[in-house]
């Protein structure tokens, strides 16, 4: 009997491509590390791609509860200047919107096996994953999905910009004056080592998730709390919007050394039936909001692909070319915005030319050719 397919990993990548294998008729199984919904670092911000991709799948984000996002408010010091999206982003919880396209796969018949930990992926005569106390299945095809680490005998060539960042996300109940003043809004405040997205997401909550220099909580005695107070001394925007906030988790979710810069260079090496998805394929600066997108947009393609015969190599130099200049220019914009110049500069473009502000952050979006080879491939399948 044909070996199923296999997908490790069910965050958006791994769930949407399960999903749409599923509906194509494929036997598939979906591997999960977490027996349940979980929390993930993220700023949830979903753009205007990742909505499109999200609604092909059939999901009503707004039955979730997800809050329209229209505006990006940039802050630096004391300074804030509003600019109109070009498009309505919306503010989901990871954990929502990650179970709910799980769902979705169940639902189409792929198999989801959770409290599934992969610890080595082998490629010798065929393809194999070890999976803790379980044993090692074997598969023709592996869509590998298991997000920003390293798998074990997967491992990615190093990222350019691997730096020494950590990042951090908590969710707030804000008053709801201050709430009220996010609606419609994200929030993004700079300071010189780092920055952060604050956004409104369902059931009353708001997102902060920040990134900044690893020496900044080294200085903070590796305290998240006492990060988070040194920033409010410093950022007084920030201070005032967390003014009689109550934190929602028991601790903050954290993450240390994001590979942004990332993309994964096919070589004639790769097993034929290895699909890198989502951040295992490419990561881009997460101030773009366009990590979901791509991670749908790579799943999109790779089931396309592999629907029509296509071998992973094909696959991974196309992912390479629709993402090779986005990624380029996003890592250009951050390395920009890690200087106090850079962010000066960032500041006045905003107050005084906003549209330009808005064609960059449309330089850094999937480009709109591949979208729609994507869809025209869709419509054909
Ligand atoms: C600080 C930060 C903020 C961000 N903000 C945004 C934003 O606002 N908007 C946006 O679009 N993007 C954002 N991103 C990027 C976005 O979160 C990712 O690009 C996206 O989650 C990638 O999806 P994925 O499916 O590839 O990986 P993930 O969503 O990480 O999913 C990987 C899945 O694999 C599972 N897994 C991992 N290892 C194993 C294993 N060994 N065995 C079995 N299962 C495993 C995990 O449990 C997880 O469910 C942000 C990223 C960071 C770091």
């Amino acid at each position: 009997m044909k070996l199923p397919l296999v997908v490790a990993g069910g965050g958006l990548a791994g769930a949407a491509a399960a999903c749409l294998l599923a509906r194509a008729g494929c036997r598939v199984v979906l591997l999960e590390r977490e027996a349940g919904p979980t929390d993930k670092i993220c700023g949830e911000f979903i753009s205007m791609e990742a909505q499109h991709y999200l609604r092909l799948l059939g999901l009503d984000l707004s039955a979730h509860g997800a809050q329209p996002i229209r505006r990006v408010r940039l802050v630096r010091g004391a300074v804030a200047i509003d600019v109109a999206l070009p498009f309505v982003a919306l503010g989901l919880s990871r954990r929502s919107l990650d179970q709910a396209l799980i769902d979705c796969a169940a639902a189409n018949g792929a198999e989801i096996r959770r409290d599934c930990t992969i610890t080595h992926l082998g490629r010798e005569d065929t393809l194999t994953l070890d999976i803790a106390g379980q044993g090692r299945i074997e598969a023709d095809t592996i869509f590998l999905a298991t997000g920003k680490h390293e798998l074990r005998g997967a491992r990615r060539r190093p990222a350019t910009q691997a730096e020494n960042l950590v990042g951090f996300k908590m969710y707030f109940r804000l008053t709801s004056a201050q709430r009220n003043i996010l609606r419609d809004c994200v929030e993004v405040l700079m300071w010189p080592d780092g920055y952060a997205g604050l956004q409104n997401v369902e059931d009353g909550r708001s997102n902060l998730c920040l990134l900044t220099q690893e020496a900044r909580l080294r200085a903070a005695g590796g305290d998240w709390q006492r990060l988070l107070d040194d920033l409010c001394r410093t950022q007084p925007h920030l201070a005032r919007r967390l003014e009689g906030a109550v934190p929602l988790l028991a601790r903050p979710i954290s993450i240390f050394r994001v590979p942004y810069g990332f993309l994964h260079k096919p070589s004639a090496d790769d097993p034929a039936g290895l699909y890198r998805l989502g951040d295992q394929v490419a990561v881009i600066p997460s101030f773009t909001g366009e990590g979901m997108s791509i991670a749908l947009h790579s799943a999109a393609v790779a089931v396309a692909c592999y629907l029509q015969g296509d071998a992973a190599l094909v696959y991974h130099r196309r992912m390479r070319n629709d993402f090779a200049a986005q990624i380029a220019r996003a890592s250009a914009l951050y390395r920009l915005g890690r200087s106090a110049q850079g962010q000066a500069a960032m500041m006045w473009v905003a107050r005084t030319y906003p549209a330009a502000l808005r064609l960059a952050t449309s330089l850094t979006r999937i480009p709109p050719h591949a979208l729609a080879r994507q869809s025209a491939l869709a419509a054909a399948g």
